[in-house]
């Protein structure tokens, strides 16, 4: 028999960790942002060695100021870079791509591994062009600094799982980092258990004159890029569409930032990014990690891959003046507070499955978790994209009397000594024997 776990256990992931880390700085943020606009450009070819303008400068300040937060933890980030070669219609000479890496490790279960990421290349309206200004104060300086602040926040505190903290480069010219971060983590074996990629978060003023600094958008796909053929079929036999391991984990940010955590509501938009565009977390969907993009609720096209110009009263390009700087403090917490939520809880269920057709109990079982204290059912009307019902329990199987499985969807999340709680995994159908 499952002993069914009181009330009081039933924390949420928002509630179960101990005091709130500071909030980020919005100060710091903008020295952050300063010095990397100094930089002149940032674009993907310019020079690798030039002491003071190019990625190069900008790349080795980033890991200089990553060693410094280190420093002051006592050695708890390892900083490093992992380099490859690519070419393509954007780079056809060829360009060597580097990542720096700040690794904080796991103290309980270093192998699952929460990232934070952003690109720190900048372009201006002609993607090859290696030369002119390009400030990408916001695109995506914001993202840098931000990943920057999370690191010297989270860095305060030894975390369950492990923190990447990931300076990418190449964005611009084909998510090139992105996909040296996913061949990086696959290689390494790491569980990856969430990707959050920061790109555009710092402007509060859209295009169409609306000023926006108390939401966020998060994109994400619900069904998985990596799902194989037969994965394909049983899902359109059963449904699942919006409960993919990405879109979960924008369920999850948006419950975090609704519990206020973030001081911000966060909008979590039904698609992997925006129509038709790009960015660093879809190398990582495809080679199966769950990843979402975080980026300003109202985004400023003139200030994006625009040559830095006035026209008539008009003034185009990405610079410092356009970011709002509490505003991106904002999304720093949010993504501070997600981070150490996940890195305290223990994995998700690798699998979860329920029976019960023709009959009126519907039947979950799950994948046992080393280190979880116990489970959560969750419930929802199969009309519904939001969980409403729950039920903790120490193991499966177990069964839900009088819950239909044709009207409900069903998942499963685990839970920590402390109440800490995991992604929930969809339930679907077992395999076929
Ligand atoms: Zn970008």
């Amino acid at each position: 028999m499952n002993r069914i776990l009181p009330a009081l256990a039933m924390l949420s992931a928002a509630t179960a960790t101990a005091a709130p880390p500071p909030a980020a700085s919005p100060p710091l943020l903008h020295a952050t942002i300063a010095k990397l606009v100094g930089f002149g450009t940032r674009h993907s070819l310019s020079s690798p060695i030039d002491p003071a303008r190019g990625i190069g400068a900008a790349r080795n300040w980033t890991a200089a100021r990553l060693a410094e937060i280190a420093r002051d933890c006592g050695g708890c980030l390892t900083i490093e870079k992992v380099a490859d070669r690519f070419t393509g219609p954007r780079s056809p000479d060829g360009v060597e791509i580097v990542d720096v890496l700040g690794v904080q490790k796991g103290t309980g279960d270093p192998d699952r591994v929460i990232i934070l990421s952003a690109h720190i290349d900048s372009r201006v309206t002609d993607p090859m062009n290696f030369t002119s200004d390009a400030p990408g104060a916001n695109d995506d300086g914001s993202g840098v600094a931000l990943v920057i602040e999370a690191a010297r926040i989270l860095s305060r505190e030894p975390h369950r799982a492990t923190i990447v903290f990931a300076i990418l480069s190449g964005e611009e010219q084909g998510l090139y980092g992105g996909q040296l971060l996913a061949r990086t983590a696959r290689a390494r074996g790491w569980q990856v258990a969430a990707q959050l990629n920061n790109d555009i978060v710092g402007n509060s003023h859209g295009s169409g004159g609306d000023h926006v600094d108390n939401r966020v958008r998060v994109f994400s796909e619900g069904i998985r890029a990596s799902e194989t053929l037969d994965e394909a079929r049983t899902r359109r036999a059963i449904g699942g569409e919006d409960d993919g391991p990405s879109r979960a984990l924008a369920k999850f940010v948006d419950r975090i930032g609704t519990s206020g955590h973030g001081g911000l509501e966060v909008v979590a938009i039904r698609r992997p990014d925006r129509f038709g565009r790009g960015g660093d977390h879809l190398p990582a969907l495809d080679l199966g990690f769950p990843a979402v993009r975080i980026t300003e609720a109202s985004e400023n096209y003139d200030r994006q891959h625009q040559d830095v110009r006035v026209e008539g009263t008009r003034r185009y390009g990405d610079t410092i003046d356009g970011v709002d700087f509490p505003y991106l403090a904002k999304v720093t917490n949010l993504n501070v507070a997600v981070a150490r939520a996940l890195a305290q809880a223990p994995a998700a269920p690798a699998a979860a499955t329920i029976t019960g057709a023709v009959t009126a109990d519907t039947t979950v079982n799950w994948a046992p978790v080393p280190g979880a204290t116990g489970y959560r059912i969750h419930w929802r009307r199969a009309d519904g994209t939001i969980w409403t019902n729950r039920r903790d329990v120490t193991s499966g199987p177990i069964v839900m009397k009088n819950v239909n499985i044709d009207d409900n969807f069903f998942g499963v999340s685990s839970l920590g000594a402390d109440g800490a709680e995991s992604l929930i995994t969809f339930a679907g159908a077992a395999p076929r024997k």
